[in-house]
């Protein structure tokens, strides 16, 4: 059976992950022989009681011969994921027994593979669940980090869909005033001024404004938040990027660049994903002089989010002044780190604290050992607390797909569209700045999945893996 999104057919998929081996391994089945299928291959599942668990074995259909035993539930039509009958076989959860069974389900000629997001599909298609809720979804599903997860399943919480609901209102209104004004265009009645409705428009702009802010915002924390360690040679900057990751246990990987010699590590810093770039593999020879290796920083820090200067704490106090001046005025600097604390006498190290700290006023700044791995909890709890307001996000913040961020644009551009209509000829044209609201309000619906083309549903789970 080939299928398509809009068929009826029954669908299968392992829903658990086949990137690995696992204890338990979980199969779906949904659509109107989802049963009957499963009973074909499993013994203990004869008369089911809807959402209870059941033991089950499953067996080859010819043979009888078992070949795992598991559990499994029933949920009728309208009470499932789906909103479809569903089945869910729990079975042990090795890559070639998931297969082998799914083979079995197959064999029985009543379901078909489901397509990449097909559960999730008939999920919205069902009424169970909004677009942008299956959305999010598939974010949570992919995350990378608890800030990920946070922002996208506040998108499942209905606060959101209640502000773009509140656009979708507003729009309906002044069209519906727009449209009115077309039936009275030959008598001498103003539904509306054109002050008036240049005002609202303004209103619905300046709020999708700040929604695209947001969601700009939120989506580039959650890609990771780049930041990178510059620094004079010597100043203990690879001893430094080592250090943090000795310390930061949730190290999610490491690799080394190949375009710009970049050391990079990921780790989990509190909620975030934070790419940690080293320019170890930018080691100046002793021959280059010093302004080398700030150009190169500058390279760095000049696409990362953040940027820690690492300085020496043994070199001279004017030695220390230039190099931070220099770079203040050349990096954009988010932290200051002084390094080999260790090395100075504790009243002069006071001492320099207290200057370099007069110098850069409200730049957080911090004293380390990093060969010692000493204070670094502390500089990472001020990393966190600076990403924290470098990127200060409400708690409505949430993390928008691709299509949602489109949708938002195109209505955007609708309205900017409406609001020059409306600067050249005031309301004179009603019939074009309906075709302009009209669009806008086409975009806000698609966004919210009230109105979604077949081809952008198509194309939205088509993005999504096989079994959500
Ligand atoms: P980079 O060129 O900035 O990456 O500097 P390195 O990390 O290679 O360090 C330069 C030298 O300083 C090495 O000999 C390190 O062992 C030393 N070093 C780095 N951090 C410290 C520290 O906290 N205390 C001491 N005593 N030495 C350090």
């Amino acid at each position: 059976m080939g299928g398509n999104y809009f068929s009826n057919d029954t669908i299968v998929a392992v829903a658990t992950s086949l990137s690995g081996d696992g204890g338990v391994g979980v199969i779906r089945l949904s659509g109107p022989d989802s049963l009957k299928c499963a009973q074909k291959i499993t013994s203990g599942f004869e008369e089911p009681s809807p959402r209870f668990l059941h033991r089950i074995d499953v067996c080859k259909p010819e043979t009888k011969q078992v070949i795992d035993d598991g559990l499994a539930v029933y949920f009728p039509n309208q009470q499932s994921f789906t909103g479809e009958e569903v089945v869910e076989l729990q079975v042990h959860g090795g890559r070639v027994l998931l297969q082998n069974i799914l083979q079995l389900l197959l064999k029985t000629g009543f379901c078909r593979l489901a397509l990449a997001g097909e559960f999730s599909f008939r999920a919205v298609r069902n009424g169970k669940m909004s677009l942008d809720a299956a959305q999010s979804l598939n974010q949570i599903i992919s995350a990378k980090s608890p800030f990920e997860i946070e922002s996208a399943r506040r998108s499942i919480n209905k606060n959101r869909i209640g502000e773009f609901d509140q656009i979708a209102k507003e729009l309906q209104n002044l069209l519906a005033q727009i449209e009115l004004s077309i039936d009275f265009l030959d008598q001498d009645v103003e539904i509306i001024s054109q002050a008036d409705f240049s005002s609202r428009i303004k209103v619905v702009l300046n709020s999708l404004d700040k929604m695209k802010a947001q969601m700009t915002a939120t989506s580039r924390i959650a890609k990771g938040i780049s930041v990178s360690i510059v620094g004079a040679p010597n100043a203990g900057k690879s001893t430094f990027f080592n250090a943090i990751l000795a310390e930061e246990r949730s190290i999610v990987s490491s690799e080394a660049g190949t375009t710009r010699d970049v050391v990079t590590e990921e780790v989990i810093l509190g909620p975030y994903y934070v790419r940690f770039a080293d320019t170890a593999g930018l080691r100046i020879s002793k021959n280059q002089i010093e302004s080398e290796g700030i150009s190169r920083a500058k390279e760095l820090a000049k696409d990362s989010d953040i940027a820690i200067l690492v300085m020496d704490a043994t070199l001279t106090f004017d030695k220390i002044l230039e190099q931070l001046h220099e770079n203040l005025k050349q990096l954009n600097i988010s932290v200051l780190v002084l390094n080999k604390s260790d090395l100075l006498k504790e009243n002069d190290l006071k001492k320099l604290e207290k200057q370099i700290q007069a110098e850069v006023k409200n730049l957080p700044f911090t004293v380390v050992a990093a060969a010692q791995q000493k204070n670094i909890t502390h500089f990472l709890s001020l990393l966190k607390s600076t990403i924290d307001q470098k990127f200060h996000l409400g708690l409505n913040s949430f993390l928008p797909t691709e299509f949602q961020f489109q949708m938002v644009f195109q209505c955007m551009e609708a309205l900017n569209q409406t609001e020059t209509l409306i600067a050249k000829t005031g309301t004179a044209n009603p019939e074009l700045i309906s075709v302009s609201l009209h669009s806008a309000l086409k975009a806000i619906s698609d966004l919210v999945g009230e109105t979604t083309p077949d081809t952008v549903l198509t194309k939205i789970f088509s993005e999504f893996c096989i079994g959500k």
